[in-house]
């Protein structure tokens, strides 16, 4: 690819390895002119279902908006970055499992409840809380005592 800085294009790989799991490649490049580095995440493109709205428009699936969703959970979290494309790539494998050609965007809501009690607890209630929009802090309060078993 052209280098971002400069334009030329004649770049070399500097040093390339897997990361999330091996679900990407992330290569360091070095452009051959102005000598500027920089780093390329590489990704297979796979076809993902597309996603029922709770009104039954149909809509593609928007990995920004769930990476968004995540994060937004998971501010000012212990959880690194690795973590979070993990867990990405977790929903994305069991939306693609289901061999759907559309899912509704309920399954999704739940599959980033299920990543989220894996990585914070903390995290978890805030998107449940959101998400579920509890009825009462009595059913809030069980989901949390579900938590602590
Ligand atoms: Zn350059």
């Amino acid at each position: 690819m052209h280098c971002p800085f400069c334009g030329a294009n004649d770049t070399k790989v500097i040093d390339s390895r897997l990361v999330a799991d091996g679900h990407q490649v992330r290569r360091r490049r070095q452009c051959l002119a102005c000598n500027e580095r920089y780093t390329t995440f590489e990704t297979a493109e796979l076809v993902m279902p597309r996603v029922i709205k709770t009104n039954g428009n149909r809509d593609s699936f928007n990995e920004d908006k769930l990476r968004g969703g995540i994060q937004r959970a998971l501010e000012k979290r212990p959880v690194s970055a690795d973590d979070i494309e993990r867990a990405i790539n977790t929903i994305k494998s069991r939306l693609r499992a289901t061999g759907e050609r559309e899912v509704p965007s309920d399954m999704i809501g739940n599959l980033v409840m299920e990543a989220l009690k894996e990585l914070d607890k903390v995290a978890y209630i805030r998107f449940a809380s959101v998400y579920r929009s509890f009825e009462d802090i009595r059913e809030f309060g069980e989901e949390i005592a579900k938590l602590e078993k």
